[in-house]
């Protein structure tokens, strides 16, 4: 069985746009999948609904046997989302920002753990660091630290590497194949057909709301 399945979708916002039509999509334990395509595609609408912090407007999402809309508290602790900016207090440090995000989604502290996740990002010597003294890049990381804090199953990453430098977005790549060795499963939206190519084993397209096609990466480039 999928580890999410994606069933006849469809957000339409309160100023009447419809940014959903009709998406269905099933996805295996432990893939890659990209969800390709361009700015105002749908693509942070999707994965907002699939990690149940947009309701839907139709359609459903199982993950895991559990709906993500009735089953919340079952869901958002299999689930970590890598947003694409940090919205949490600037003034706060590195550590009690990630340790914080363990504790909104349900988990007991575990300062050892958050240390682990810390020293694997390299950012382990900015661990009482403020978020507002951060690089870019180390923010980024700070984004994937909290996403793993309550160690889910599911990682989504919201455009990763968008306005990232050549070496963040390898080591970008890196993190999301190690993490994928450690058997968590990856959906990340992208605009790059080069990091599809890079990192997915599917890919699937989207465009003004629809799903057009999802695939094994190998096949649809031999389509490109
Ligand atoms: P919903 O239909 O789910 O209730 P809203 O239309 O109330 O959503 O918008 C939720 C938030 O998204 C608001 O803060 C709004 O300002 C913001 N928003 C509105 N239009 C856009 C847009 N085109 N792109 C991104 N965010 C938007
Ligand atoms: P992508 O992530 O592919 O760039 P989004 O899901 O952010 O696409 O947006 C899809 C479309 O929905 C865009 O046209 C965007 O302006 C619109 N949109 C996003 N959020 C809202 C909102 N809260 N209210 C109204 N329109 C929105």
């Amino acid at each position: 069985a999928p580890i999410i399945s994606v069933k006849n979708l469809r957000k339409t916002y309160s100023n009447g746009f419809t940014a959903l039509d009709d998406v269905s999509l099933d996805i295996r334990k432990g893939e890659i999948l990209a969800l390709l395509g361009p700015n105002g595609a749908g693509k942070t609408t999707l994965i907002s609904i699939i990690c149940g912090i947009t309701n839907p407007t139709d359609g459903q999402v199982v993950v895991d046997g559990f709906d993500v809309v009735k089953d919340f508290r079952e869901t958002r602790g299999r689930i970590g989302l890598v947003p694409q900016e940090l919205t949490t207090d600037m003034f706060e440090s590195v550590f009690n920002t990630v340790s914080f995000s363990r504790g909104l989604n349900g988990k007991k502290p575990n300062p050892a753990f958050i240390e682990e996740i810390l020293s694997d990002l390299s950012l382990l010597d900015k661990r009482d660091s403020a978020l507002r003294e951060l690089s870019g890049g180390m923010k980024r990381r700070v984004l994937i630290a909290k996403a793993l804090s309550h160690e889910p199953t599911i990682l989504f990453l919201d455009e990763p590497t968008a306005g990232v430098d050549v070496a963040l977005r390898k080591d970008m790549w890196q993190l999301v194949e190690r993490l994928r060795q450690r058997g968590v499963t990856i959906i990340l939206t992208t605009h790059y057909i080069e990091e599809a190519q890079e990192i997915a084993d599917r890919v699937g397209v989207i465009n003004r709301g629809k799903l057009l096609l999802v695939e094994e990466k190998d096949a649809l480039m031999r389509k490109l």
